[in-house]
């Protein structure tokens, strides 16, 4: 339903529940944050059925990271639960990703998946993506989420975040709008202008079939088969 992500130099978590908070409006059923850092080992996540509050009232004192992404669900597939909540994370707490939409064929995919010995933390469509991503044998993680989005039919604005490319957020659009915001020094992402346009009014709009990266003091865009796109950001006008 609503995704939230930075990569920068600020305190990531409650830049991240005040992202989710203004996304609200849209309704949801559950919310959950993973964080990292560059010199962090590793991804920390909570996750929590209920309000953002609620989610909120669960996050550690400690909790600090750099880069994050955060999501409120609006479940399709798996009742609304803390393990069907996403960040959506594979068995060696490597891949988070969060998604918005549907994925028509998880079924199947789940079927050949746990046929290959995947064990399946949650009922959701999403976590086949991230078993996909695990899975990956190619190098980059952008390689690793173009692999992995062959495989997928149906519906998503997906941000992911690798533990081993802890510098960057990899994003991909197709059916369900995911929004850049370009900072200084800082990038942000979004499912929703909303969410943004308190840190930044340099905003790029990816199209179906496009993907990003975003680094703290960079960003690119491409195709899922890898082409350059070149977005170009757009000043967007907003009352506060
Ligand atoms: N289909 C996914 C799920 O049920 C994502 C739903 C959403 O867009 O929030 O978990």
């Amino acid at each position: 339903c609503g995704i939230v992500g930075y990569i920068g130099k600020r305190d990531v978590a409650p830049l991240l529940l005040e992202g989710l908070q203004r996304l609200e409006y849209r309704g949801y059923d559950s919310a959950g944050i993973v964080v990292t850092s560059p010199k962090a080992a590793g991804l920390k996540m909570v996750k929590a059925k209920g309000r953002v509050r609620d989610l909120e009232a669960r996050v550690p004192k400690r909790f600090a990271g750099t880069t994050g992404i955060a999501h409120t669900r609006w479940a399709t597939h798996g009742a609304p639960s803390d393990v069907n909540a996403h960040p959506h994370l594979d068995p060696e707490n490597k891949v988070a990703v969060v998604h918005n939409g549907i994925v028509d064929n998880a079924a199947e995919l789940r079927a050949k998946l746990e046929a290959e010995g995947v064990v399946f933390a949650s009922e959701t469509d999403t976590e086949v993506i991230t078993h996909l991503i695990a899975r990956s044998q190619a190098d980059s993680l952008e390689e690793k989420v173009r692999e992995a989005l062959k495989h997928i039919e149906g519906t998503y604005g997906i941000a992911v975040m690798h533990a081993d490319f802890n510098d960057r957020i990899v994003v991909a659009r197709n059916g369900s709008p995911v929004v850049l915001g370009i900072g200084e020094k800082e990038m942000f992402v979004a499912s929703d202008v909303a969410a943004l346009v308190t840190h930044t009014r340099q905003v790029v709009t990816l199209d179906d079939g496009e993907m990003a990266t975003l680094k703290a003091d960079d960003f690119r865009t491409y195709t899922t088969s890898g082409a350059s796109t070149n977005a170009t950001p757009e000043t967007v006008e907003w009352e506060a």
